[in-house]
This record gives structure tokens, sequence and C-alpha cells, in this order.
């Protein structure tokens, strides 16, 4: 219609006057269009792609009050700072706010003089403000980090599920868009139905990112040290990003950096706030070129020239990882994502996930544990695949990809390929005759013909499993366990001495097409001098 050509016409013009951009990228035209014309939208990209920019855009270009939903105060503080600066009419509402300023702000977006008001979604709980909405409806509603409102999503907030009674008890339905970069079908679908949009535009765009290699690399907890500084070094010119999980870790390995020459410096939520941004800026300016850093580190930094992003333990979910490793290369030049692991990263998230949800009621944070399980599962899942690490990620966003990409470690085939079906339908036998009584140390044991005490004391050198498979190493026999936990056909008991039981899967290893494989380093991965 000619009014949707004059909006979008508008959008553009906003577009290079407002924000100095000659031209949308990819989505972004699309979800703006729809946005202008009245649609209820669905926008999913991947972090950078400028999803911001999809409501910020037809706000200011079209007439009424945008009220954009944010969970994250810093975030929003951001927006509506570089907003302002850009000479865009825009303000937010949060607790850092005294009452008489709150209130003098809704009195100013009250007489139009604003086209964004920024708030967290606790906000539209508050009597005042829903008196506020009431009286000027806003025309248009943008939910960021929509992903929120999903049990099945990473960091589910409550708070979300109030969007949606809010919204219909507005005099006038506004149009509805969510944003996000969690793309799993659950996810989106959760969304679509908790906020209530209406027969929305869905626009996904590619999560693939083409420049970044991917690779991981198992390792024993002191090789990891090491392994780090020897890839650094390498890369004495470019910029890079090592995660830690602990602050401790930061401040050991920031050491370490620091003592063998390298420019690094660090960043977590213990260092006072001055050093923090002292720290961020160095790096940003390129005068520390390598920071070490808790998660806490990323968040609205926007550095295009980042070469790595090196991970010292395995995150909690591919989402995260997805997010942090794609702080790497944004400029689009190749650029390496390095996930180092070992099985105590595994040990640590599960503590981590069982005391969970804490604030949550019992049944709520039950569901809470068993989606950061279900994560946690499938991030295990891509430590181990020997398949394209690439495929793995963008299959497990929701997208298709082929088989081999041909730029990650898995693709270029740095380990060999060590088939351990048997041996897993071995132990998965084993831990059937024996009713799942044993932990990972016996069933290796017996498997391998080792006559251990307990071995002994269970007679379990009478048994027909007894030294079958008497090849085998302790670890393989361990590490096949492993992936069967994964695959919920183990279970691991835990108790003072955890016990390895059948899971509700195992009978899969009865199908045909059952395999399992093992990853085996071979010349180019790093050598193991540690005695064991
Ligand atoms: P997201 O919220 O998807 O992670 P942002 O909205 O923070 O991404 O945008 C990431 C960066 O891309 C920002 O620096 C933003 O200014 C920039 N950007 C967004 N849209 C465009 C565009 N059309 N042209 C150039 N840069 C853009
Ligand atoms: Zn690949």
């Amino acid at each position: 219609s000619p009014a949707a050509h004059a909006a979008i016409d508008k959008a553009q013009q906003v577009l290079e006057n407002t924000f100095g951009y000659s031209r949308f990228r990819p989505g972004q035209a699309e979800v703006v269009a729809s946005v202008l014309t009245g649609r209820d939208t669905l926008a999913v990209m991947p972090t950078g792609a400028g999803k911001s920019l999809c409501f910020q855009v037809p706000a200011i270009a079209a007439d009424g009050l945008c009220l954009v939903i944010s969970p994250l105060v810093a975030l929003m503080e951001d927006q509506v700072q570089a907003l302002t600066a850009a000479g865009a009419r825009a303000a937010f509402i949060n607790s850092s706010l005294s009452a008489s300023q709150q209130g003098a702000l809704l009195r100013q977006a009250q007489n139009g003089q604003f086209d964004l008001l920024y708030v967290a979604p606790e906000r539209l709980a508050d009597p005042r403000f829903v008196e506020f909405a009431a009286q000027t409806p806003p025309t248009l509603i943008a939910v960021d980090e929509a992903h929120c409102v999903s049990q099945w999503g990473q960091d589910f907030r409550p708070s979300f599920l109030e969007i949606a009674p809010f919204v219909q008890q507005l005099p006038k339905r506004p149009v509805l868009m969510a944003l996000t970069a969690t793309a799993t079908q659950q996810v989106q679908r959760d969304i679509v139905r908790l906020l209530g949009l209406n027969n929305p535009f869905a626009m996904v765009t590619g999560f693939d990112r083409p420049n970044l290699h991917y690779a991981v690399e198992q390792l024993l907890p002191k090789q990891k040290v090491a392994r780090i500084l020897r890839y650094v070094q390498q890369r004495p010119s470019d910029s890079g990003i090592v995660y830690c999980q602990t602050v401790k870790e930061v401040d050991a390995l920031t050491q370490t950096l620091q003592e063998a020459g390298v420019r690094a410096t660090s960043y977590h939520a213990k260092l006072p706030s001055d050093v923090r941004s002292r720290n961020q800026q160095a790096f940003i300016n390129d005068d520390a070129p390598v920071i070490v850093a808790t998660v806490a580190f990323g968040m609205g930094i926007d550095k295009s020239n980042v070469r790595y992003v090196i991970h010292h333990n395995m995150p909690k979910s591919l989402e995260a990882y997805y997010q942090e490793a794609g702080r790497a290369g944004r400029d689009g030049e190749p650029s390496e994502c390095l996930l180092l692991w070992c099985n105590n990263d595994i040990a640590t998230s599960r503590s981590f996930i069982d005391n969970e949800g804490e604030a949550l009621e019992g049944h709520a944070a039950e569901v809470q544990r068993q989606a950061s399980r279900n994560r946690l599962n499938a991030m295990i899942g891509y430590c181990y695949t020997v398949d394209c690490l690439r495929g793995y990620l963008l299959r497990y966003f929701g997208e298709e990809a082929p088989e081999h990409c041909g730029n990650c470690g898995n693709c270029e085939g740095s380990f060999q390929k060590a088939n351990l079906t048997e041996e897993a339908r071995q132990l998965l036998r084993l831990v059937h005759f024996t009713r799942g009584r044993f932990g990972k140390e016996v069933l290796a044991s017996v498997l391998r013909g080792k006559e251990s005490d307990m071995v002994k004391r269970h007679r379990l050198d009478e048994c027909r499993f007894f030294g079958s498979l008497p090849e085998a190493s302790d670890r393989d026999l361990k590490q096949v366990v492993d992936i069967l936990v994964n695959r919920n056909m183990l279970v691991v008991e835990e108790g003072t001495f955890p016990t390895i039981g059948l899971g509700p899967q195992f009978k899969a290893a009865g199908a045909d097409d059952f395999q399992l494989f093992l990853k085996r380093p071979v010349k180019s991965a790093p050598p193991s001098k540690a005695p064991k």
C-alpha cells in the first residue's frame, strides 16, 4: 500500500539521518517493514546482527510511543544514552531513578516527548505505570531478549509472563514485536504463545558465521594453561578473549600470561568498577590485546577485530557458547573459537545446576533444572562429537547444515575416530548384569580383566564379562561411560560412591545404526606429557 511505502521510505531516512548507516543489514528491512505495516513480528537474529535497530527505526519513523521491555538494565541505559546522543527522543525508567524523577519522565512521555521508553518487565506490575499506560497507550511494544519468557530458554524470567496480561488490558492493542538470539523451535513457539503474538511475521536470519573456525580439545586440567600460553604466544599481534569459569582462574591465568610477556588484562565482577572499565578500555584500544575474563565480560562490547576466543572451561550451554565465541571476527575476517574442556568441567556445571532455581517454587525450580541439564547435555555432545562442529551448532539452532564445513577442527580431522561401539554395548550389558551397583572404576576393571580389591570382593572376576575387553584402555572405557550418560543410556546415581545405572534410552544400543566414536588425538594435538 502507498502508506506502507511511505513508512518504509521514512525508515530508510531514519537509518541514514539518525544512525548514520547507509543500508539495512540482512533481515532488518523485513522486520522494520513488517512492524510499520502493523503486523506482530518475531525477529530471531544472532548476537551482533543488529536487533536493536529493528525496533528503534520504526519507533522513530512512526507516530506514537514505543515501549521497549528489556531485562538488562545496563543495556537499556547504554541504548538510551546512544539514542539521545544521536538526537533521538528516548528515556528509561528503572529503579536507579527516584520516585519524583520517574514521575517527571512519565509526564513527559504523556506529553508525547519520547519515541522510545525503556522499562524492565517488573515495571509492568507497578500501578502507577499501569495507569500511565492506560492514558498513553504505546502503539508499539518491543520485547527484547524475548526468550526469557520460556522455561526452555536460557535465563527464564517469571516477570516476562506478565507481559501478555499487561498488553491485554491496554485500551488499544499495540503492535507487538519480540526479539531474541535463541532460535530453538521450542523457544520460538513459547515466545509466540506466551507473549500472545498474533499471526506474527517471523524473520529468522542465519546463525552461520562462516569466518569462524571452531575447534574442541579435551585436556587434563593442568595442561590447559600451557596450551593457552602457547596459543597466545603463537599469535603475538592478535587480539583475543580467554573466558574462564571462575575469578580465581582469571587472576591466575592473567598472571601467567603477563609473566610470559603477553600484554594481557583481565575482567571480572570482583574487580573495582574503575579497574574494570580501565581494563576493558585497554582491550578495546589494543593496548592490551588479550583479555582474560569471566562471562561477565562482553555484553555490549563491539570490538570488531577479535581474532580468537578461547574457552578455558566448557560453558553451560551452546547458547552461551555461541554468543561468547561469536565475539570473534565481527569484522568478517577469519577468526578462531577454541574450546578446551576436561571432565571436571562437567561435574562443576552439574553441581551449579543442582543449586539453580532456589528463588522459584519446587516444581518450577525442577523444570528449570531439567531444562538446564538438557542444555548442558547438548553442550557435552558438542565436545564429544566427531562430526562437523559447525553442523552440530547450526542444527541445534534449528538450521540445516551440510555434513562437512571444511572449516572446523573436526572437518580437518585433527584427531582419529576410534570406533568403540562394541565397548559401549559390553558396558551396558555389564551394568545390566550387575544391576547398577558399581561405579566407573569397577566397571572398567572388570572388562579389562583387572583383579582389584573391589572386583575380587564381589567375585566379579568369576563373571562372564571379566577380561572380555583385554585391549581396552581405562581412559576410553570411562569416556564411553560419560558419552552413554550424555545420551541418557546410562545414568549416574550420585552418592558417596557414584554408581552407574541403566538410563531411559539404554535400548537404543540394540538398534542396528547404534554407533559410538571417540576422538583420538594425533600429531597436531598437544602432546600429553603429564605422567598418568
Ligand atoms: P544485537 O542486539 O543483535 O546483538 P546490536 O543491535 O547491538 O546487535 O547491533 C550490533 C552492532 O551492529 C551495533 O554496533 C550496531 O550499531 C551495528 N549495526 C546495526 N545495524 C546496522 C546497520 N544496518 N549497518 C551498520 N551497522 C549496524
Ligand atoms: Zn566442520
